[in-house]
């Protein structure tokens, strides 16, 4: 009897099931859109892809059918590099850090395409409880992932201030490190940079000793860089990956080598990220573009795009060596892909005028104009964000990963614009809200 009770009380709730058919299918997995698609959803993971004219016929009674005729269907993208919940409107701050906020910025990637995002260390513990009520059910909003506090040499650069625990020496950077472990991040940030000169770099001690906590503990190291030296130093003492391009010269062999040996990833490339730190100081025609002020609020977009703002971004002190900063990151991308080190999308969005979202679009164009081809950058956002990650049930739209896609317009392979030309987002198989702040 107790054995029945017990049965009848675990039967499973009746399984969700949809059809989706009739598209072109861009799977994540590189090569042409592959017309007069379908894919079969049970409750938020594909369970079978194919040719339209194949589906299955045993499928349940009540199953749901959402014809896409003349639409593309790609993966859900996956940013690899961003910040959120530290903002409001364009103003950055700690105090504005709270699980309302955060969910806010979730919702705005997710209305953009970008299903998957990765958090570089300026998260507050409340992250933890959000990821975790996610990863429970099938979410609504980006899935996220997290390095809790990332890393920080005390009085140089990087973090938040009132969020990061800057540290002076390796104990104390392995103490944190194994604080952020025992939270449940997923990897560890740091930082390595002495902001062109200006501050204190992380000693090769501290950046040893954040790599061996982070293995001990069984997860990957990832470091912002700016510096080629550093880059190599950091590949030779253990380091799983970089989360911005080298800037400072033009990656060597010697580097190329290393990493490929070593299977460092280059996690991000931040393009977006290195012309929009210089691109609000004059007048800036993204402004106008619909598809970039969605995400902003009108005061945000207001501010931007004022005079005001304009001076202060063209009086900084680095201003006329930002373009060439930008170049160089272009350029070493390109070098790091041709050389066969691996790379995954990312765009260290999210701080004041680094637009949630959008600039996950940008970075693929920025990309395509650094000489990779829209199905590399496709393939960078998607298939290879998720191995950067390690997220083995993302990336792609093949059977048993989650149903996480974007519903396209236009061929993306075409114009690497078209990724722009959303027509629905789903995560684990039901449509996201389309967001306008
Ligand atoms: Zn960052």
């Amino acid at each position: 009897m107790a054995v029945a009770a017990t049965a009848i009380g675990s039967a499973p709730a009746l399984a969700e099931t949809t059809v989706f058919r009739n598209f072109s299918l861009i799977d994540g997995r590189g090569g042409a859109a592959r017309p007069d698609s379908a894919m079969v959803v049970t409750d938020g993971r594909i369970i079978w892809v194919g040719a339209a004219s194949q589906v299955p016929t045993q499928l349940p009674a009540d199953s749901q059918t959402v014809t896409l005729d003349g639409k593309f269907v790609m993966p859900g993208l996956i940013d690899t590099h961003i910040h959120l919940g530290n903002v409001h409107d364009l103003k950055l701050n700690e105090q504005y850090y709270t699980r309302e906020n955060v969910e806010a910025d979730l919702k705005t990637y997710a209305a953009y395409g970008f299903t998957t995002v990765a958090i570089m260390g300026t998260d507050k513990d409340v992250i933890f409880s959000v990821r975790n009520a996610e990863r429970a059910t099938r979410p609504s909003m980006a899935r996220l992932f997290t390095a809790g506090q990332g890393i920080v040499f005390r009085g140089g650069y990087g973090g938040v201030p009132g969020i990061n625990r800057p540290v002076t020496n390796a104990k104390e950077a392995a103490a944190e490190v194994d604080a952020q472990a025992a939270k449940g991040a997923d990897y560890i940030k740091f930082w390595l940079d002495d902001e062109l000169a200006t501050m204190p770099k992380m000693p090769p001690e501290i950046s040893q000793a954040v790599i061996d906590a982070a293995h001990r503990n069984g997860l990957k190291a990832f470091a912002h860089i700016f510096y080629l030296e550093d880059a190599k130093r950091l590949v030779a003492q253990g380091i799983d990956g970089f989360v911005h391009s080298v800037r400072d010269q033009p990656v060597d062999k010697a580097l190329t080598d290393a990493m490929r040996q070593k299977n460092v990833v280059q996690v991000a490339g931040t393009l977006s990220r290195e012309i929009a730190v210089y691109a609000y100081g004059k007048p800036a025609p993204q402004l106008e573009d619909p598809f970039f002020q969605q995400a902003l609020s009108p005061a945000a977009l207001a501010e931007l795009g004022s005079a005001e703002r304009q001076k202060a971004v063209s009086q900084s002190p680095f201003y006329k060596r930002l373009p060439g900063f930008f170049d160089r990151a272009m350029d070493n991308l390109k070098r790091l892909g041709a050389a066969g080190v691996r790379y995954a999308l990312g765009t260290d969005s999210g701080p004041p005028g680094r637009v949630a979202g959008y600039s996950g679009h940008w970075e693929m164009e920025l990309m395509v104009r650094s000489g990779f081809t829209p199905d590399e950058a496709i393939q960078a956002a998607t298939a290879r964000g998720a191995e950067a990650l390690g997220a083995d049930d993302l990336g792609t739209l093949e059977r048993a990963k989650w149903a996480d896609f974007v519903v396209l317009d236009a061929n993306p392979l075409r114009d690497i614009k078209n990724t722009r030309a959303i027509d629905a987002v789903y995560i684990a198989g039901r449509q996201v809200p389309s967001v306008k702040r």
